[in-house]
């Protein structure tokens, strides 16, 4: 998978790519990150790829022209799946769809600072957009990284055990189990005993009957 992530301030993001699993993933070729800076298709002197949103009002807006010039260059050299645009006002990111997304082979992230981005890129030149929850960012920064984050770890060979994302929480419409390491007692709290019998099966069972618990307390809505 290859994710093109476009910004005005790709800086934000290089931490989350260049650390554990992530970067485990991209070092061992399983997905190719690439941030590209907004301000490098910017065709005026000032390198300005923002201005004054039209009607008045606070905050500035990002430009079309960089952004559709930046979409073309890459748009040249190969074909995406998607283009996304990170926004407050998309499809709300959940694990369902993150299992889509891992699918795909090429994709593009835009993401928006200020008060957003001019509308008729929305319009023409986007094809998803997608939010990571009801809250307002300064920036699509955190939430590419977000989005990114959960569709990188779903990608065959990233977890060490295949299995490890399919027992994760909303897999299945179930929260995760709890977990526990060592020590097995402290403080006088003890881990619950079955975890030490060495019984696969019976440990199994306990694990899904907590996760159904877990579900039926804390998130109801997901097993209707
Ligand atoms: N004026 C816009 C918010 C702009 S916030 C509004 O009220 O809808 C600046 C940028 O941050 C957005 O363009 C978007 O790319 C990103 N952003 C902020 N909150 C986000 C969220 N919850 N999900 C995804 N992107 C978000």
């Amino acid at each position: 998978m290859r994710i093109d992530i476009i910004s005005a301030v790709p800086d934000l993001m290089t931490s989350s790519f260049s650390h554990s699993i992530l970067k485990r993933a991209i070092n061992n070729k399983l997905v190719e990150v690439n941030l590209i800076n907004l301000r490098d298709y910017s065709t005026n002197k000032q390198k300005q790829i923002d201005d004054y949103a039209f009607g008045g009002g606070a905050g500035m807006v990002l430009m079309i022209e960089p952004i559709a010039a930046c979409l073309n260059d890459l748009k040249s050299q190969r074909i995406y799946d998607e283009i996304i645009y990170m926004s407050p006002d998309g499809e709300l990111l959940t694990q369902q769809l993150c299992n889509q997304y891992s699918l795909l082979k090429n994709i593009i992230i835009l993401c928006g600072h200020y008060k957003g981005i001019d509308e008729r890129v929305r319009q023409h030149l986007i094809t998803k957009e997608i939010s990571i929850g009801d809250y307002v960012l300064s920036g699509g920064e955190i939430p590419a990284a977000v989005f990114s984050d959960a569709v990188i770890r779903l990608l065959p060979g990233v977890l060490n055990d295949e299995t490890s994302a399919l027992s994760d929480s909303f897999q299945d419409n179930l929260l995760a189990p709890p977990v526990y390491t060592r020590p097995a007692e402290f403080n006088g709290w003890k881990i619950p005993e079955i975890l030490v019998s060495g019984h696969t099966a019976n440990i199994d069972k306990w694990r899904h009957e907590q996760s159904l618990e877990r579900t039926k307390l804390r998130r109801p809505d997901l097993l209707k």
